[in-house]
């Protein structure tokens, strides 16, 4: 078998850090061409300049996946540069961490505006592409924090879960045109804003853990190379977890 993902282009969105640079980095060690979007454009091109190292074409795109402006003119960029979208990973977040008391209801919106809205902008612009086409595959980026609801995330968990209901209904709605949607939820995994939390926060998370340790962004970007490939023509509408059991 070759490469997993041999001259498909995959359009990744919070691909200039964490998880999001390791997809990219991934799929282009798999064959793919990168369009790696993301709101920070210095860091979108210095991956883009990994997946180049690579032997792959890329395009950096500053966007801001919240904004249906920038995300049409981003689908068009990639569209241009590339002639056509196969993968879709909708990767782009951040979090706003409060208890509901103190939550603003500017970083309810924020929250909910990167992740579900730019989840639905991304998909509302690629995903007729890809039906044109006749196939496509498309991963969101959920968190268990979205199954289990973690306290001081209540905009961040209602987020994620919504993830799950629109890469349910985004899988229905596609699949009769060859394309599939499924959505990956972490665990605790070892990128920056994570390890940001401290030593003591990262043991206790380790130890409720049954595999006994945090993640790797590479354990995130092995299953998102796996649902965007052919490896997983019979896989739509699943939810995937990547949690070393916790909250199993
Ligand atoms: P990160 O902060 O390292 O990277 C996120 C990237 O998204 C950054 O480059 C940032 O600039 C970009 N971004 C933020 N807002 C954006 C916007 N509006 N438009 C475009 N780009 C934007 O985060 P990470 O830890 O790599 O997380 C990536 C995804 O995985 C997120 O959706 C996150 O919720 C999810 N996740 C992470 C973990 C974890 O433990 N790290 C666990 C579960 C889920």
């Amino acid at each position: 078998m070759g490469p997993l993902l041999r001259d498909r282009v995959a359009f990744v969105t919070g691909a200039g850090a964490g998880i999001g640079r390791t997809i990219a980095r991934r799929f282009a060690e798999e064959g793919a061409d990168i369009a790696a979007v993301d709101l920070n454009g210095p860091a979108a091109e210095e991956t883009a300049a990994f997946v180049r190292a690579l032997g792959r074409r890329a395009e950096a795109i500053r966007a801001d996946v919240a904004n249906a402006h920038d995300v049409q003119a981003a689908a068009g960029r990639a569209l241009e540069a590339f002639g056509r979208i196969d993968v879709l990973v909708n990767n782009a977040g951040i979090t706003l961490d409060a208890t509901i008391p103190e939550m603003s209801e500017a970083d309810w919106d924020a929250v909910l505006d990167v992740h579900l809205k730019g989840t639905f902008l991304c998909t509302r612009a690629i995903a007729p592409r890809m039906r044109e086409a006749g196939r496509g595959a498309i991963v969101n980026m959920s968190s268990i924090s979205g199954k289990i609801g973690n306290i001081g995330q209540a905009n961040y968990s209602s987020a994620k879960a919504g993830l799950v209901a629109l890469t349910k209904v985004t899988a229905r709605e596609f699949a009769a045109h060859g394309i599939r949607a499924n959505v990956i939820q972490p665990g605790l995994i070892g990128t920056p804003p994570t390890l940001e939390r401290g030593e003591a926060k990262l043991r206790e998370g380790a130890a409720g853990t049954p595999l006994g340790r945090i993640g790797t962004p590479d354990e995130v970007a092995s299953v998102a190379l796996f649902l965007a490939s052919d490896m997983a023509s019979f896989v739509t509408g699943a939810v995937i977890e990547v949690t070393g059991g916790r909250h199993m």
